[in-house]
């Protein structure tokens, strides 16, 4: 029996359609990504629970540190912190500084990178292989966020519904802010305790 043909999918349909002018944007391939930059992000997902470990020992220190942060004023910490974070989670993650990080609740993938930034799972568009239909060299986010999670310790976690990315927090510090809203949760939490 002859193979069924393969079915284009949406995103090949597009791009045909696209008219073709002598004007090629730069730099928006997936052949001109940086291919080391998915290995490095895929070794995170595979020793996503390792990194959960890591990362929630890191957030305590981080809270116990809020008097010091306090003191020096989050705001004159935030360059530097923010400087450390961008490099760290960029080299680990290809992190885009969402300001909102998610990815304990994504198996350590970061979603920022799917060509349509969902926050909430894979559209329907991924390909047979796991990859993405918008850049066909690239796992699908998506695939790898489900396959990460399910090692981790809180592999639940992927299925609570994220809110739309808040724009206003690009390029700000993810780790800054959550330390800074934990430390407001207990000190509400204890101003309330009865003496
Ligand atoms: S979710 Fe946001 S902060 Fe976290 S790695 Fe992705 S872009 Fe960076």
């Amino acid at each position: 029996m002859a193979d069924e043909p393969t079915k284009p999918t949406q995103a090949s349909l597009n791009k045909k359609a696209v008219e073709k002018t002598a004007y090629k944007p730069a730099g928006v391939s997936a052949t001109g990504r940086n291919a080391r930059r998915f290995a490095v992000r895929l070794w995170a997902v595979r020793h996503s629970r390792g990194l959960e470990w890591f990362y929630a020992r890191f957030a305590d220190l981080f809270l116990r540190l809020h008097p010091m942060w306090k003191a020096i004023g989050y705001d004159r910490a935030e360059r530097p912190v923010k400087f450390i974070e961008k490099h760290v989670k960029g080299f680990l993650f290809d992190c885009r500084m969402c300001g909102q990080c998610v990815l304990s609740s994504t198996g350590m993938s970061c979603p920022m990178n799917c060509p349509k930034q969902l926050r909430n799972g894979p559209c329907g568009g991924v390909r047979a292989n796991g990859n993405c239909e918008v850049e066909p060299d690239m796992p699908c986010v998506w695939v790898q966020a489900w396959n990460g999670s399910q090692q981790m310790v809180a592999s639940q976690a992927i299925l609570t519904v994220q809110k739309p990315v808040d724009q206003s927090l690009r390029e700000t510090s993810a780790w800054l802010r959550t330390t800074a809203l934990a430390a407001a949760r207990t000190e509400a939490a204890n101003s309330t305790e009865p003496a």
